[in-house]
């Protein structure tokens, strides 16, 4: 699966160096999420960098769940995010519990403190925040911070055997409170919180902090490069100082950052994916609206197109924007030699043709994919009455108009010229049908040559047609007034609609283009063999134009 061995980029360049120095023989990365969400796309680009480096470099990928903080675990999350990963098309080395490492993130802390490197505060949350200092000013040392040795060693115990409640006190690396970055200001690298563990239970009441347990998890797992989003960066002095100091591991694990997706129209923290979950502004964490993953797959999108995407956005220092549109064209473009098309009309208008023999209906040839012609062609039925797409009628036709309109003759795909004879109301003014004549020298296929119409409409027969529930969607968000991103009220339109009887056979999940209209899916939820429900994937134009 060459596909999957990701371009090069400026952490190959890196690593290149690394293996031509000889200070790692091999390659090892890691994804690690924490399992508070589902997987959205820009953990796609981490997937992708993780689990493609490793296979570029004939290396291995670990999936670790950090789950350093005692939160409810869910098994929901834990099994979306496996399905994603595999559905990706990656996969894991070994399936991890950052939890796991809590005897050995103690016993480091306890070597710390042992070397004189961290001490238990007594401060509280609000006055370690005040004594820290600003980006100008140095912090202020904490009057904990000269304890001995034994007192520490002592306090730790205490902390780790429940004496203290929630945040009386934390331990704390003894760094440097006048350092320039502020992450090395005495970190609190332990804190007290009395909660079940959902792995493991209440054997601790003290949990380490990111930045403490993170360089652990690598090193323990022997990570050679520890791939992670630039708000890091600042943090690598800390995740350098921490392997170093507890001195554990003699090759430690070097950390690389990179800019993190970050795509318009879409909003990627799970914290708020996880509000419009709750709060029902979507059908769930895989609303095919949703930027997830989950949702991306119930939405049509194909693993190929998202890994080419995450491909093409590339790996870079620099924090960007990058166009939904680009996403849209990946799928355009894998989708537009794979699948087959359909006849399938919205807000259908029926045509009579008058001059057609009321018992007859005769099957015409229309092609399964225009752009690949091996992909052959199929059979559908014409007969007297026939429904066509609401959009391809006008009564009082718009200049430059030249599908159907009172005396206008255009082709329908397939069959033959027809032209609009007469518009036949209901009691309310709609259009209850219109009356067509067909001209039956002019069958597709079969050679004429005599006058030319502008316009080619589809259509399909009436007595044969399948009811569908079509779902066109937009995007979640968009700009209000003030370029602030809100939510889009019109993200979900939806539509009924015919289509040829062949849809009805569609299983869930079976992607097809309707013709004129887009690329669809029949969704893997509602669609059934009694109620056809398609989400559209992606249009079919393409405003976008990738560079
Ligand atoms: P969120 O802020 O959306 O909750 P997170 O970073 O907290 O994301 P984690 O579960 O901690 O989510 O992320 C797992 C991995 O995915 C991390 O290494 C993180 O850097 C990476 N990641 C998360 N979001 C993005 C993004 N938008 N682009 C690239 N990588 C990302
Ligand atoms: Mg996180």
């Amino acid at each position: 699966m060459s596909e999957q061995v990701i371009a090069n980029n400026f952490i190959h360049a890196f690593i290149d160096e690394d293996l031509q120095e000889g200070v790692y023989d091999k390659v090892a990365t890691r994804f690690p999420p924490e399992p508070n969400g589902y997987l959205h796309v820009g953990h796609a680009k981490s997937i992708c960098l993780n689990f493609g480096t490793a296979k570029k470099y004939n290396g291995t990928c670990n999936l670790r769940y950090d789950d350093t903080n005692p939160v409810k675990e869910d098994l929901e999350y834990v099994n979306a995010i496996e399905a994603d990963i595999k559905w990706l098309g990656f996969t894991w080395e070994n399936k991890l519990w950052a939890s796991d490492y809590f005897g050995t993130m103690y016993e480091a802390a306890v070597e710390l403190i042992k070397k004189g490197l961290a001490y238990v505060d007594d401060l509280s949350a609000e006055e370690i925040k005040a004594h820290r200092g600003t980006l100008t000013e140095p912090g202020k040392e904490s009057p904990c911070r000269n304890r001995s040795v034994e007192e520490n060693l002592a306090l730790f115990t205490e902390m780790k055997e429940g004496k203290y409640g929630d945040g009386e006190k934390v331990l704390r690396a003894k760094i440097d409170m006048s350092s320039p970055n502020m992450n090395m200001r005495d970190p609190v690298i332990y804190r007290i919180v009395h909660a079940t563990h959902h792995n493991t239970g209440d054997d601790w009441c003290i949990y380490p902090m990111y930045d403490f347990a993170h360089p652990i998890e690598d090193a323990i797992e022997g990570i050679t490069h520890s791939i992670c989003t630039m708000e890091f960066e600042d943090h690598r002095p800390l995740y350098d100082w921490v392997l170093r100091e507890v001195g554990f591991w003699p090759n430690p694990p070097r950390q690389i950052e990179f800019a993190r997706l970050n795509l318009t129209n879409t909003v990627m923290s799970k914290r708020y994916l996880k509000a419009l979950v709750d709060d029902a502004v979507v059908d769930g964490w895989d609303d095919p609206r949703m930027p997830t993953i989950a949702g991306l797959r119930r939405r049509g999108y194909t693993p190929e197109a998202i890994r080419d995407f995450c491909d093409r956005v590339g790996v870079a220092k620099a924090n960007s924007l990058v166009d939904m549109g680009l996403l849209e064209h990946c799928v355009r473009e894998d989708l537009q030699s794979r699948v087959e098309s359909r006849n399938v009309v919205e807000d259908p208008i029926k045509v009579v043709i008058t001059n057609y023999p009321e018992e007859e209906t005769e099957m015409v040839t229309v092609e399964n994919n225009k752009n690949v012609p091996e992909m052959g062609e199929r059979k559908i039925p014409f007969s007297r009455e026939l429904y066509i797409d609401g959009a391809d009628f006008m009564e009082v036709p718009a200049k430059k108009y030249f599908r159907l309109f009172p005396g206008n003759e255009v082709r329908f795909k397939g069959a033959y010229f027809i032209k609009c004879e007469d518009v036949v109301k209901n009691d309310d003014g709609s259009i209850k049908e219109l009356l067509c004549t067909y001209d039956p020298e002019t069958k597709s296929g079969e050679g004429f040559e005599g006058r030319k119409v502008k316009g080619t409409i589809h259509f399909v027969d009436a007595k044969t047609a399948v009811p569908v529930t079509i779902r066109n969607y937009s995007y979640l968000m968009i700009q209000n007034e003030e370029g602030e991103n809100v939510l889009n009220p019109e993200s979900l339109v939806e539509k009924k609609g015919f289509a040829e009887p062949l849809l009805a056979e569609a299983k869930p999940g079976e992607r097809f283009q309707f013709f004129r209209h887009g690329y669809y899916i029949a969704d893997e939820k509602l669609c059934t063999n009694e109620t056809l429900v398609f989400n559209r994937i992606v249009d079919l134009k393409s405003g976008y134009k990738p560079e």
